[in-house]
């Protein structure tokens, strides 16, 4: 997967790809699934947009059965477990436990039902997964199992609790780098740092894009007479510029989690619910032996490059978590970095997630033949989303070669230890980078540290190893210099605290 621009520009495709997001990656698959030839634009890098702010959770559809929404709760059940079978190192099950106060829904005789269900609907989730991903059965436990296994629960009128297990995709941005070297090998040229500025049409037909290589700054024309533009929460934005403004194409709202530098709470998932009137809940999860907890979930105007919450959402996050738990004593410094994205929302000025997808075909609104907008509600269900996507512009007579992906050990994958500590590492690090450097459009030191390898996923380790790795580039002290600058930069504005910095 090398960034040749000059080839890029000499061939023809079948389609074109704006995004490199779960979206856009997956629909790159999915035509590959078929023979057929994209290119794929993305102007930063693969993934590094909302794709790369998740929880790493790939949900099941337990919540769905609230509003007995079966269709999404099946597809979200299928596509857990495609990712379950298809990635078996890179996915692992995750139990979750939600103590239960005996309030509203959440009292032991109606989960009990609903994990019953849940259960029964997805009889078929372990069908073909390797038996170290099979999720076991859901159950409703006592409030003194609940201690044993979350011990510093609120115990005040605990009555028990109710435990289920869902799927865990602890470093996406490697299974999204998996899919597209996939991808890659089967007919998509993926392109980084390209951003797309305009479409190219002839007699209303689209004849491809214009887009700027952000290296070079030289602006370049791609040609094909399908444009399918997979930008997320900018989709919207784009099909503007395009075409015309649909509403309905994405309504923004801004989500957002926080990795504690403190130790996680339990090895399970905690579903906990703020003892106060009108309060919802958060999801505190294990990763990577830290605690990683949200989501929280707020109105947005308009769309962000990098939407962050205010410091009064933080404060008061951080105050509902004390509050729910006692002695957690969590503060502000304990924040290693802010998860945040733009997700869609059902109606402007709500934090009312979209429930499905919207692919929209240009040509039956008076716009280009060839133009395609999509907008799409969770990663998990990405695969599924593009596979659709696909099927609507090609037709479902292309047949589909689905293609299987190469099993490694953690190291060829790129994970590292969240405490990796180059020094003391015997493992033939240097190695692993730079294949990964050579072959993986590795642009920017941010690159490798964050989306080749797990090892950003602690910011202290990735500052304080920053000029080690950047030493195998072939770069000049001032590129190093400024490399690294921007790496401290990424993290300060998504909530490195400076005590921690330091
Ligand atoms: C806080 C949070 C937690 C979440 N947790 C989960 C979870 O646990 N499980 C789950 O299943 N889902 C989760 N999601 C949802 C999931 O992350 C998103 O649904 C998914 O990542 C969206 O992918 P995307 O490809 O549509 O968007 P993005 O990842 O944003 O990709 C769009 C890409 O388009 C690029 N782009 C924009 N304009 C241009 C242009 N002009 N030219 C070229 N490229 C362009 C952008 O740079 C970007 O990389 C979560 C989301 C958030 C925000």
């Amino acid at each position: 997967m090398t960034r040749d621009i000059i080839s890029a520009k000499k061939n023809n495709y079948d389609a074109i790809i704006i995004g490199g997001g779960f979206y856009g990656v997956m629909i790159a698959y999915e035509s590959a699934c078929r023979g057929l030839k994209t290119l794929l634009l993305e102007r930063n890098d693969f993934g590094s947009a909302t794709s790369f702010n998740s929880l790493r959770i790939v949900h099941g559809g337990l919540r769905y059965l609230q509003t007995l929404d079966i269709h999404r709760f099946r597809e979200s059940v299928g596509e857990r477990k495609w990712f379950m079978e298809n990635f078996p190192n890179l996915t692992r099950p995750i139990s979750c436990l939600m103590p239960l106060y005996n309030k509203g829904l959440q009292r032991n005789s109606i989960m009990w039902a609903a994990l019953n269900l849940n259960d029964i609907l997805s009889l078929n989730r372990n069908k073909s997964v390797p038996p170290k991903n099979n999720l076991l059965n859901g159950k409703v436990i006592s409030a003194e199992k609940v201690k044993e296994i979350f011990p510093d629960v609120d115990t005040k009128e605990l009555k028990g609790g109710a435990i289920w297990n869902d799927g865990s995709i602890d470093d996406s941005q490697l299974v999204l780098m998996e899919i597209l070297k996939v991808a890659s090998d089967n007919g998509c040229t993926p392109l980084n740092y390209v951003e797309v500025k305009n479409i190219i049409t002839h007699e209303n037909q689209i004849k491809g894009v214009v887009a700027v290589d952000k290296k070079t700054g030289n602006e370049i024309e791609f040609h094909s007479p399908i444009v399918i533009n997979s930008t997320g929460p900018w989709s919207r934005k784009l099909a503007k510029s395009f075409h015309k403004d649909f509403n309905d194409l994405f309504k923004y709202s801004i989500a957002w989690n926080a990795l504690f530098n403190i130790d996680a709470l339990s090895d399970h998932a905690l579903a906990i619910t703020p003892p106060k009137d009108n309060a919802k809940a958060y999801f505190l999860r294990p990763w990577k032996g830290k605690l990683f907890a949200g989501t929280v979930h707020e109105e947005l105007t308009d769309v962000k490059d990098i939407p962050m919450p205010s410091d009064k959402s933080i404060d008061s996050f951080i105050a509902d978590l004390n509050l729910s738990i006692p002695n957690l004593n969590l503060k502000r410094e304990h924040i290693l970095k802010i998860y945040s994205g733009i997700l869609p929302v059902k109606k402007e000025g709500t934090d009312q997630l979209a429930v499905r997808e919207v692919i929209i075909d240009h040509s039956k609104h008076e716009g280009p033949k060839g133009l395609y907008s999509l907008s799409g509600v969770k990663l998990t269900t990405s695969r599924l989303v593009a596979e659709k996507v696909v099927t609507k512009i090609f037709g479902s007579n292309i047949t589909r070669n689905e293609i299987k992906f190469p099993v490694k050990s953690e190291r060829e994958y790129g994970i590292f230890d969240f405490n990796w500590d180059s020094t003391k590492d015997r493992n033939g690090w240097k190695d692993i980078l730079k294949t990964k450097i050579e072959n993986e459009s590795v642009v920017h030191l941010q690159d490798l540290i964050l989306r080749r390898t797990s090892i950003g996923n602690n910011p202290l380790v990735a500052i304080n190893q920053a000029t080690t790795i950047s030493k195998l580039f072939n770069w000049d002290e001032e590129k190093i210099i400024n490399e690294i600058n921007d790496l401290k930069e990424y993290y300060k504005k998504r909530g490195l605290s400076k005590a921690l910095e330091n």
